[in-house]
């Protein structure tokens, strides 16, 4: 089959048998056909709807050490801090202001935090901002920390697989770091009740297009609510920082996949998007994406979380952020909404 042809099937039938999957992962030629596609398909779901999300990235201290994270223990070169609980909930507050009704709090895997320190947090900003959805990005946890978090008040959970390969897995983490685990986390979270996102990063080192099919066949098991992808962007302190960092076109094509494949899910235009390209979030957008997550987080501690290099939006406060997104989804033509954000399910249309 052409790739046209492709196209048109995954449209019609939100799937593709392997061999067409793979063709469309790794040929570039249709792509204004497919974007085109996935916007129709998005504005079908969401209208020119364009969801926030306040990121507050709480900590970056990390037990862990993955080879491609700026902030992996072993980075000695990366300023630590913690937010205190009256830190994160006056930012909730800031945040609030701002019309945002989704508080993300995403950290490294923090000792610190215990779960009783995290249960505080949590019930303390539900019992502030009833209304609002809490989600947490704070690594692989037992199911029985989940489930405390979630009776907090927790409902939604991030938590990228990262890749679904076993042998590629293992090239990106350290040996201590088993992907079965954290497939497990996801099962667990869904189970207990959560919304969850997972996703992957878009040219991490060793990836190959198997890998990304491999990403595609374990969302469709999973059925995730939401699906994060960004480019890989090296970091100049961890073990990858002579790699390239992925490319915009192929990331744009994932996006528009992922809302062929998965019409219902958010898919978010991420920072690692804004940072490769200057319109990055916006063609993100444009390609199917349907939600955007400004930072929060106070200043200071903005500019030592750092996954990456050259990391945008480090300088301007939560304000300043709040507007420039909301700008830049006017500007191609998607309108900026205050609301939940929940993951439409076929019943609600
Ligand atoms: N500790 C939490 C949060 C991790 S940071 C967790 O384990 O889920 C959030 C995401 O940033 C990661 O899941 C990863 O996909 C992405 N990330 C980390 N380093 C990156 C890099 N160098 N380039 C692009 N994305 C990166």
């Amino acid at each position: 089959m052409t790739n046209y042809d492709i196209i048109e099937k995954l449209y019609n039938e939100k799937n593709l048998s392997d061999e067409e999957l793979m063709q469309l992962i790794q040929t570039s030629e249709y792509d204004k056909k497919l974007f085109e596609k996935a916007d129709s398909r998005r504005r079908e779901i969401y209208g020119d709807e364009v969801y926030l999300r306040g990121l507050i990235e709480f900590t970056n201290y990390c037990k862990n050490n993955c080879y491609y994270c700026g902030i992996r223990r072993g980075n000695s070169n990366a300023v630590r801090y913690r937010m205190t609980k009256e830190e994160i909930l006056s930012t909730c507050r800031k945040g609030f202001e701002l019309g945002f009704r989704t508080f993300v709090l995403q950290g490294g895997e923090d000792p610190f935090f215990t779960d009783e320190k995290i249960c505080q947090i949590v019930s303390e900003i539900r019992s502030k901002f009833p209304e609002c959805a809490i989600t947490l990005s704070i690594g692989e946890k037992s199911r029985d920390s989940y489930r405390a978090y979630f009776e907090a008040g927790a409902n939604r959970y991030l938590l990228r697989h990262e890749t679904a390969s076993e042998a590629h897995y293992k090239k990106l983490h350290p040996h201590e770091m088993e992907l079965e685990n954290r497939k497990r986390c996801l099962f667990d979270l869904k189970e207990i009740g959560y919304q969850v996102g997972a996703g992957f990063m878009v040219g991490s080192p060793f990836q190959k297009a198997e890998d990304i099919f491999s990403d595609l066949r374990f969302l469709k098991k999973l059925e995730p609510d939401m699906i994060g992808i960004g480019p890989f962007i090296s970091h100049r302190d961890t073990p990858f920082e002579k790699y390239e960092n992925g490319s915009l076109e192929l990331t744009l094509r994932l996006i528009a996949i992922l809302r062929l494949l998965f019409p219902y899910a958010n898919l978010p235009a991420t920072t690692a998007l804004g940072t490769i390209h200057p319109q990055g979030r916006e063609l993100g957008l444009k390609a199917g994406a349907n939600v955007v997550m400004p930072n929060l987080t106070p200043v200071e501690e903005r500019k030592k979380y750092l996954l990456y290099d050259n990391k945008i939006c480090l300088g301007e406060d939560s304000a300043q952020c709040r507007g420039c997104v909301e700008r830049r989804a006017e500007s191609v033509g998607y309108r900026v909404v205050t609301s939940v954000g929940n993951a439409k399910r076929p019943i609600e249309i």
